[in-house]
């Protein structure tokens, strides 16, 4: 990368390195470079804030992924008491149904503790 000694005259950072800046990929000096030019060019600390965003939405979609691995490798017992059959009626009529905590979610749900949702408890989705 050409480091420019006037900072106000350097081209403005592509893609590329502002991502490899964002992961810690680049060596000091570049990172320094990069640094300074964010600090005065907004636009690209406009575009490094939606990098880091998006960056920040796919961990989290990896982050509950593993979660709900985790969550259908153990099936927590039910907390809640056994539904009645018009319940479950009720239930498997409208779009969601509750977890076996509590939690309401979808027919196969599971819920952020890891309770699967009754209808799926029971076999029934
Ligand atoms: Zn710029
Ligand atoms: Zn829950």
């Amino acid at each position: 990368m050409y480091v420019n000694k006037k900072e106000n005259t350097m081209k403005c950072l592509s893609e590329d390195i502002l991502e490899l800046y964002l992961d810690g990929e680049m060596l000091r000096t570049a990172a320094d470079v990069v640094y300074q030019h964010l600090s005065i060019c907004e636009s690209c600390r406009n575009r490094r804030d939606k990098l880091v965003s998006f960056q920040e939405r796919i961990t989290r979609i990896f982050k509950s992924e593993s979660l709900i691995h985790e969550a259908e490798r153990v099936v927590a017992s039910p907390i809640t008491d056994m539904p009645t059959s018009e319940q479950i009626t009720e239930w498997l009529e409208s779009d969601m149904c509750p977890a076996t905590d509590g939690c309401i979610v979808e027919h196969d749900g599971i819920c952020s503790h890891g309770y699967v949702s009754w209808l799926k408890y029971l076999g029934l989705v």
